[in-house]
């Protein structure tokens, strides 16, 4: 490790606390708007392995807000993964960055989540959320995830994210945070997303993916995933473990939210993939109706899941 690179970083965590975080190996799992921000703070903190998953390339429409991307990227169609590894690698070239260009269910993603030590989820479709879910608890990895927003609230413009720390005593599910209505029609198929739709029509928030996302609003929510994940590294203080930005107010709060108990996710199967001989069902065999644990968890709707 150069001598004065990080002498500002151990200035304020220490020699200790900067090889902690040196020696981490990360995986960011969606490298868009939040997760081209967490790749390169990583980077300038000085985290040196990584595994880089995201299924898209770059367009016009990421311009705005893709870390790292240039304007010759979107005729080039560059992989999002590619272009956080350019950029990790151009801040630290003795970085090694692994990318993968795949969604969460192909079994790269599995192998190279479970050789991670954390895990960041930047991801903006709650089905992807879910498989991330799944994965890191059946390797048991600790996983931040991010989540930005945008809304009205009193006709009001509102935008903001959050910051959520997954370690088997919370998470997405147990929270009660993802929305089944969409994660049920992004695991229909093609044709049976377009007969549910003709019968039962769009809700508009289920159409993920195209509200409005500025840069500005994506680093914010980044960089509080950053420090409490400098914090978890280097043992500064307590982390907090669940964090709202408000950003009409400017404001960042804690939850106070709760998990439910009895969480299919971090009771049942954290660590079911480490140790011998264990059980290491597909994500793809499973579908999406065993994954949210239909007749496991009386908290969510239960068989009403399979209604449509
Ligand atoms: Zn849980």
């Amino acid at each position: 490790m150069p001598g004065e690179r990080y002498s500002r970083n151990e200035a304020l965590f220490g020699v200790e606390g900067q090889r902690k975080i040196a020696a981490t190996r990360v995986a960011i799992l969606g490298l868009g708007g939040l997760g081209s921000h967490i790749a390169q703070q990583l980077a300038y903190l000085g985290v040196a392995s990584y595994a880089l998953i995201d299924q898209d390339v770059v367009t016009e429409s990421s311009l705005n807000r893709l870390i790292g991307a240039v304007d010759a990227d979107i005729e080039a169609k560059t992989e999002k993964v590619k272009v956080a590894k350019r950029m990790i690698e151009a801040i630290n070239p003795a970085a090694d960055a692994k990318a993968l260009c795949a969604k969460l269910d192909a079994s790269e993603a599995e192998t190279l989540i479970s050789e991670a030590d954390v895990v960041f989820a930047c991801l903006d479709r709650d089905l992807a959320r879910l498989q991330a879910t799944v994965l890191c608890s059946r390797y048991a990895k600790p996983c931040f995830d991010l989540a930005s927003d945008t809304g009205e609230e009193d006709d009001q413009p509102w935008y903001g994210g959050r910051v959520i720390f997954c370690d088997g005593s919370r998470c997405l599910v147990c929270l009660g945070l993802l929305d089944q209505e969409e994660m049920r029609r992004e695991s229909k198929t093609p044709a049976q997303r377009e007969a549910h739709e003709r019968i039962y029509g769009v809700r508009q928030g289920a159409l993920a993916g195209t509200g409005p996302m500025v840069v500005s609003v994506n680093g914010v929510v980044a960089s509080i995933a950053i420090t409490e994940f400098m914090v978890l590294r280097t043992g500064m203080r307590e982390l907090h473990s669940y964090l709202i930005y408000h950003g009409a107010q400017q404001v960042i709060r804690h939850s106070l939210d709760t998990p439910e108990s009895g969480c299919y996710y971090c009771d049942g199967t954290w660590g079911s993939a480490l140790g011998e001989g264990a059980a290491r069902p597909s994500l793809i065999e499973i579908g999406v109706e065993q994954l949210l644990g239909v007749g496991k968890q009386a908290w969510l709707d239960g068989p009403a899941l399979l209604g449509s």
